[in-house]
């Protein structure tokens, strides 16, 4: 897709109905924002304080959201789960900031356009609730302009709760940009303009083109932002995303999640940060050692071994500090329920996870006790 300032907008669906598309976008023109500009506000100044190394940020939960996952109890227990996580940073003698990838991600790029539905003939793969719906048929999976208001629903009532327990920011990837743009509102605080669909909103590695239409729009908003940074990002790319991103030197307006994998981490990152130069203290760094880090497993299933994913983490930790910079915290896919999608070790590779207790509507996710365990290693370092 094409935006109307000429840049390319990459992984926007293939909306059906036009005519229905502009009237929801009108739609939510006009609807009040989700989040405040002050709440945007006071993350950046929180995540300047992280770039400082004075706080340390536990942002983290699903891979894909669904919508019913909005449900009061259910974003009771997914705050409850990243609370206690932060919670367990506190022995760094950093308070945690809590950011949810929550109430609002509902959409996902994706390796493949078609996958085999059960019958054997080829169907679009799910892309968010936002845009379809995870069952496995051809029309389920047809992209609706409709979803894009029960997102905003969806969003705002989790948000409701949230607001009723201890302060939460939401966050997810700025990725169907009609549906961002839509949600633009007035920033009365700083001036400009802000997201009002979550208090920070990320770029993907799949669209951070720094000449693309996504980072154009993240470079609009004055809410904080983050950028995946995968192992293949060029260093020039980099340089100029961070130019481009980071403002007027604002520290805390700019995430770079580092999601390079276990095995090239410890290589990729030290040229990236010696490029950045004074920059390189001016962002927040985030490590997710997730999405380096995914593979499949026998059965056909994908999975992440915890074991690498610490290790990333520790490895992470390390380049930075040679640099005299601070490590940041975590960016992680977590829930709250029992289910076996990423295995301990690389021992447990062979029985693979539990295709039983798999309930992921995309990547595999921590378990509380696999998510606890990948956090107090992270905390170890930070205290060490
Ligand atoms: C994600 O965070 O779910 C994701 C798709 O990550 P990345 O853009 O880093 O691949
Ligand atoms: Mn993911």
């Amino acid at each position: 897709m094409t935006t109307a300032s000429g840049l390319i907008a990459a992984h926007q669906p293939a909306w059906s109905e036009p005519d229905t598309l502009r009237e929801v976008l009108h739609r939510l023109s006009g609807s009040p924002p989700l989040v405040d500009a002050r709440d945007c506000a006071d993350l950046v100044d929180e995540l300047a304080a992280v770039a400082r190394g004075e706080k340390v940020v536990l942002q983290a939960g699903d891979c894909a959201e669904l919508f019913t996952d909005s449900a009061p109890d259910r974003v009771r227990a997914k705050a409850g789960q990243l609370h206690e996580l932060g919670g367990r940073l506190r022995r760094t003698g950093r308070a945690p900031v809590v950011v949810g990838r929550l109430a609002g991600q509902y959409a996902k790029p994706r390796s493949y356009q078609v996958e085999t539905g059960a019958d054997g003939v080829e169907i679009p793969v799910y892309l968010g609730d936002a845009v379809n719906d995870l069952t496995a048929t051809g029309e389920a999976r047809r992209p609706d302009p409709r979803r894009l208001l029960a997102a905003y629903d969806h969003a705002a009532r989790g948000l409701r709760t949230l607001a009723a327990g201890p302060a939460t920011y939401t966050s997810h990837e700025a990725l169907l940009l009609d549906y961002e743009r839509a949600l633009l509102r007035p920033d009365q605080v700083r001036g400009g303009v802000f997201a009002s669909s979550a208090h920070s909103v990320w770029i993907g590695e799949r669209t951070r083109d720094p000449g693309g239409a996504h980072v154009e729009f993240a470079a609009g908003i004055t809410n904080p932002v983050g950028v995946k940074i995968g192992p293949d990002a060029a260093v020039a790319d980099v340089v100029a995303l961070v130019t481009r991103l980071l403002g007027n030197g604002t520290p805390g307006r700019l995430s770079l999640v580092v999601r390079m994998g276990v095995d090239r981490v410890g290589e990729r990152l030290p040229p990236v940060v010696r490029a950045l130069g004074e920059d390189a203290h001016r962002v927040v760094w985030l490590s997710d050692p997730m999405h380096g880090n995914t593979i499949r497993s026998a059965r056909g299933l994908k999975t992440r071994v915890l074991g690498w994913m610490a290790d990333e983490v520790e490895r992470f930790c390390a380049v930075l500090r040679q640099h005299g910079a601070h490590p940041g915290g975590l960016h992680l896919e977590v829930t709250p329920d029992e289910v076996v999608e990423c295995v301990d070790t690389d021992e447990d590779l062979g029985t693979g996870p539990d295709p039983h207790r798999y309930t992921s509507a995309c990547d595999p996710r921590l378990n509380p006790d696999q998510a606890a365990a990948l956090v107090d290693r992270f905390a170890d370092v930070l205290a060490g």
